[in-house]
């Protein structure tokens, strides 16, 4: 914990335990994030599947890095980062969407789903701060910009597979759900 870190932000008028209580539960979404895109490019298939799959677990680098930026920060502000997996669901915003269809389409859109929901919270974030706490504000928003481009590039992605139906059949294989 860093004292003047505290009182910085303590001082500039913030609710500080209500501002590591969103900053403690965008840290649960983080690692939910990152392993809902990490096993979903393990286990995608169908069409394209290997080019999804690859931006998949280029995304999920990126959910650790947030999570990594989080933690850091709630330290400095005297808080804890939730200390165990238990806590994940509890006290996430988001949640975890299981890929119970491993289509390569199918992981997109529920990580569209995901990414949309992450852009919310970090704007709820934003808003607490703005102005104020110049530090969180700097961290919620490079995160902000990684997710909104997140979401664009899961659309790209997904767009692109939806206009050339040769190469890109949405359609789950048969069997699946
Ligand atoms: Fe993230
Ligand atoms: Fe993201
Ligand atoms: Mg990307």
């Amino acid at each position: 914990m860093g004292m003047k870190a505290k009182e910085l932000v303590i001082r500039a008028g913030i609710d500080l335990d209500a501002l590591l209580k969103e900053l403690n539960s965008a840290y649960c979404d983080e690692w939910l994030a990152y392993y809902q895109y990490w096993i979903g490019a393990k286990v995608a298939e169908g069409k394209m599947f290997a080019l999804i799959a690859q931006e998949l677990a280029e995304h999920a680098g990126e959910e650790l890095e947030h999570a990594e930026k989080l933690a850091k920060r709630i330290i400095e502000l005297g808080g804890t980062p939730a200390i165990s997996p238990d806590l994940w669901l509890k006290d996430s915003t988001c949640g975890y969407l299981t890929p119970e269809n491993p289509d390569a389409m199918h992981l997109l859109a529920q990580n569209i789903q995901g990414e949309r929901c992450a852009i919310e919270v970090y704007e709820k974030l934003l808003n607490m701060v703005a102005g104020k706490d110049p530090i969180t504000e700097h961290l919620v928003r490079e995160i902000l910009e990684d997710e909104l481009e997140h979401e664009q590039d899961l659309e790209d992605l997904h767009n692109s597979c939806n206009a050339s139906a040769k190469t890109c059949d949405p359609k789950p294989k048969a069997g699946r759900k």
